[in-house]
């Protein structure tokens, strides 16, 4: 696609995914079939945690690993400035507040330093978000959370694949969510999963995305039984055997996919250095990325840039607009600029660039001798 548009990040469909989808449609169960538990029986054995449950998407992910760590009025739960609205919003759907942490300047991770200074009586729980596909600081977050008594969430909806001092990204946090939207690192449409080690809480997490009802369906009728018992308030949060067919078929691929996603990074941190016009994002010592994303500082103006980039036909794209800046919350929680300095500055600089499997050398090229001319030309402006 070597002088078309190249996107941020988009899904790879082969073949033997779309035969997976239509083997399902041939069948009986379209929905709380075997695809549903294969997908999760694959799924916890590739991130080393004992529980995965199959969700509707990433956002249904988070809301109800809120719901089943009882979060509700009056509790507050810290969540970092630099993320997608939905991990905010997760902890408002249960009725708390979201209390906003500062990023570290380098990695743009939530800082466990600005963590400490939120913590109050009120606070419940901390969401880690793995930013761009890199593992948190969770030594630093399961110590305050331990000494705190606060439940520790990773939102790890960028970093499936990743590991933190050698554990699977998924097996470190009490509770873990992911999310299979086309642009993350394995595809069902809409999808998601949360995974933990804690058994009681997998239980709950079931009844919860499936109305608050204690049986399902096929559970019913392999017991050919009418009854059923609603025994909390839930929500249909399940994912189809359709959807969960294609994650199965893509999570096949999910380690060669991390590898060329790693072998891109590389080709960027090469071209891009110490030295350039835009500046990569720190790496941890003690991770390994999962490169959702390739986000990079720009040292001219971020916004000329961008539209320079886009006009050249680069899907660049920014992420993320700090949360508390925006209206919903300003109005709502009364955040507003001053909160997160590190992230409100971070904000006018970053640009994430194209990254996904099926880049080719030549896209990538392509990407780093455009980047290259957009942000040298701005300098010089
Ligand atoms: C994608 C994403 C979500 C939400 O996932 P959906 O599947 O789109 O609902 C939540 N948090 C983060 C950090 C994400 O990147």
């Amino acid at each position: 696609m070597s002088q078309g548009k190249i996107p941020y990040g988009r899904q790879t469909i082969d073949e033997d995914d779309i035969q997976a989808v239509v083997e399902v449609l041939r069948g009986d169960w379209l929905t709380t079939g075997p695809k549903v538990k294969q997908f999760e029986e694959d799924f916890s054995r590739f991130v080393e945690a004992p529980h995965a449950v199959a969700v509707s998407n990433g956002t249904a992910a988070l809301h109800a690993a809120m719901h089943v760590l009882e979060i509700g009025q009056d509790d507050e739960v810290i969540v970092p400035a630099i993320t997608f609205a939905a991990t905010a919003n997760a902890v408002v759907y249960c009725g708390a507040s979201p209390v906003f942490a500062d990023v570290c300047p380098q990695t743009l991770l939530v800082d466990p330093e600005s963590v400490a200074k939120r913590i109050t009586a009120r606070t419940k729980a901390i969401i880690a978000v793995d930013y761009a596909g890199q593992p948190c600081d969770y030594a630093a977050l399961r110590k305050l959370a331990d000494e705190h008594g606060l439940r520790l969430v990773a939102d790890a909806c960028h970093a499936l694949g990743a590991t933190c001092h050698g554990k699977r990204v998924g097996s470190i946090a009490d509770v873990s969510t992911f999310s299979f939207h086309p642009v993350k690192h394995i595809a069902t449409g809409e999808g998601g999963m949360v995974t933990t080690a804690d058994a009681d809480l997998d239980r709950r997490l079931r009844i919860f995305r499936n109305h608050g009802i204690t049986t399902d369906h096929s559970q019913r009728e392999a017991a050919g039984a009418w009854h059923y018992e609603m025994v909390d308030l839930g929500f249909n949060y399940r994912l189809s055997d359709i959807q969960c067919a294609l994650g199965v078929s893509q999570l096949r691929k999910l380690p060669a996919w991390l590898q060329r996603r790693r072998e891109i990074a590389s080709r960027y941190a090469q071209a891009f250095g110490e030295s350039g016009d835009v500046r990569p994002l720190g790496i941890r010592p003690e991770v390994e990325h999962a490169w959702h994303l390739y986000v990079v500082r720009t040292l001219g103006p971020r916004d000329q840039i961008f539209a320079d980039l886009r006009g050249a036909g680069l899907g660049v794209n920014v992420h993320y607009v700090p949360v508390h800046l925006h209206p919903y919350y300003r109005r709502t929680f009364g955040t507003g600029p001053g909160l997160c300095p590190v992230a409100e500055a971070a904000y006018q600089q970053i640009l994430s660039l194209p990254m996904y499997p099926a880049l080719t050398d030549a896209d990538v090229d392509r990407v780093v001798t455009t980047v290259r001319s957009c942000a040298s030309r701005s300098r010089a402006a």
